[in-house]
Order: structure tokens, then C-alpha cells, then sequence
């Protein structure tokens, strides 16, 4: 059995705040640690559940947090950006049987510590086919279409609600309660690791692979930005038309398609983005 865990950074254990995940930072240095602790017990917890193989995908801003030297030395890492399915690279090779989110988040314009959906500020909420989507939803669409189902999810307690919208049967960890975007109570690593790794042995057994979901879409992604000229710059990405003075809208057959167009959007929307007025 192999497991592919795809490990962002907002929902770790501790972090509520952008220094906290702002690679460069000393807060960033420290929460790292809590982060690989979070990690580090979802890699035990599965070996303990019956694995063979945990692979941890790190999809957190350039890919480059977790600290190698203390994880379990039966896990596997791929750290470093430019991966054609990012946030859950690895999933496209047919030997995945269950993949968990860890360290997941709410998506833009919602609720919950740090929440946003692939840009920190620019992108005010994300729609898959009219349902309010988070990285959760969007990626789960896409591990779906290789029959890969979504195990266990750790992130905020708001995360925990967001997936039972598109992975009911799933493990979910709250590390820390919302207070509000930047604040939480926390639990201790001590805590966490423990929550963590008990769920992830039980989800285990939860990694078995399906039938691809080949024909659930086409998928019809719309994005409203923070200032009008980012839906403007957008409209060069083929396919991707004006939908409203801040929205644009695409449809793709497929969330692989999908998932790449949206790469492409959130690129050139980021590039567009100026210093003080965004
Ligand atoms: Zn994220």
C-alpha cells in the first residue's frame, strides 16, 4: 500500500499568522519544525496502519519547508517547485491507493486561519461547477480522476468541515480552533502528533483505490480577483473568458486540464499583481 500525503503549510499545528509560513522568516524557521511534526506523525501513523510507502509531497509556496533530517526514515520526500499537478504530484503514476491533506486550509473569502485558495490575498473566492471551492475540493477532483481517494485531512477545525463536503469518509485532524483569519487556539505538537498519527493508522485501512472518475466532468472553474485589472490579465490564458468586472470563468472536460489552466491563471494574476495598491 502507498500513500502520497500532500503537505501544506497554513493548517500546521501552531501557525496562524503569515510569518508564519513566509519562507525567510524566523517565525517561518520555527513553525517548520511544528509543520515536519505534523507530517512526521501522519508517516508513522500510516506505517503503523498497514503501509508499505509514504511519499510526502510538499505543496506548500516554493515547495521548500519541511526538514528531511527529522522525519521517519522509511518516508520518502519530494520538496522543490515546478511539478505538472503541484499540490498532489505523484498521484498520476497508478501505484497511489489514498492520499492525505495535511496542513489544508479554507478556501479564499471563507472563514478559517489563513484561508485562501492558491494566492494569499488577490483571488477573493473560487467556484467549482457554482460550489464554492477550496484547495481541498479542487485537488480532490483531480486525485478522483485517478481513482485515488482522499484518506485523512489535518488543518483547522474549519478544514475539518470543509471536507466532509468532498470526502465524507475521511479522517480529519482540527489542530487548532478558528478565532479568526490570523488568530487560533492551538494544541500542542505533543497533542497534535498523537491526534495525527492515530487517525492516519486508522485511515489506512480507508486507501484503497477506485475506479477513475474519468467522466465526472466537464468542470467549469470561476475565480473573482480583488481589482478588475487581475481578470483583465487573465483573459490571455486561452479559454479563459470575462465573466464580471472581477470574475472569469473557464471550462475544462477534465480537473487535470482544469487544475493546469488554473496554474496558468493564478501565474499571470500574480504577475499583474503591483506593490501597495495590488
Ligand atoms: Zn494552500
Amino acid at each position: 500500500m502507498k500513500i502520497l500525503i500532500s503537505a501544506d503549510m497554513e493548517g500546521a499545528t501552531g501557525v496562524t499568522w503569515p510569518a508564519d509560513v513566509l519562507p525567510g522568516t524566523p517565525q517561518w524557521e520555527r513553525c517548520r519544525a511544528l509543520f515536519t511534526s505534523d507530517v512526521d506523525a501522519a508517516v508513522r501513523g500510516f506505517y503503523d496502519g498497514g503501509a508499505d510507502e509514504v511519499l510526502i509531497n510538499e505543496a506548500h509556496w516554493s515547495m521548500r519547508n519541511l526538514l528531511l533530517e527529522n522525519l521517519d526514515e522509511r518516508a520518502q520526500m519530494l520538496t522543490g517547485r515546478h511539478k505538472s499537478l503541484s499540490m498532489v504530484e505523484g498521484v498520476q503514476h497508478g501505484d497511489v491507493d489514498g492520499i492525505a491533506f495535511v496542513g489544508y486550509h479554507t478556501g479564499a473569502g471563507t472563514e478559517g486561519v489563513l484561508a485562501h485558495t492558491y494566492l494569499a490575498n488577490s483571488i477573493t473566492g473560487v467556484w467549482l461547477n457554482g460550489v464554492r471551492a477550496s484547495e481541498g475540493v479542487l485537488n480532490s477532483a483531480l486525485v478522483a480522476e485517478y481513482g485515488v481517494p482522499v484518506v485523512l485531512v489535518t488543518g483547522d477545525d474549519l478544514t475539518c468541515e470543509d471536507a466532509i463536503g468532498y470526502a465524507p469518509e475521511a479522517l480529519k485532524v482540527a489542530v487548532k480552533d478558528y478565532v479568526s483569519r490570523y488568530a487560533a487556539v492551538c494544541r500542542t505538537p505533543a497533542r497534535t502528533a498523537a491526534d495525527i498519527h492515530a487517525a492516519a493508522k486508522q485511515a489506512a485501512a480507508l486507501a484503497v483505490r477506485r475506479e477513475p472518475a474519468r467522466d465526472a466532468g466537464p468542470y467549469t472553474v470561476e475565480l473573482e480577483f480583488d481589482a478588475e485589472h487581475l481578470a483583465a490579465a487573465v483573459t490571455v490564458v486561452p479559454g479563459v473568458t470575462r465573466t464580471g468586472e472581477r470574475r472569469t470563468a473557464y471550462t475544462s472536460p477534465t480537473m487535470y486540464e482544469g487544475i493546469r489552466t488554473f496554474k496558468a491563471v493564478t501565474t499571470i494574476a500574480s504577475a499583474a499583481v503591483e506593490e501597495q495598491y495590488g
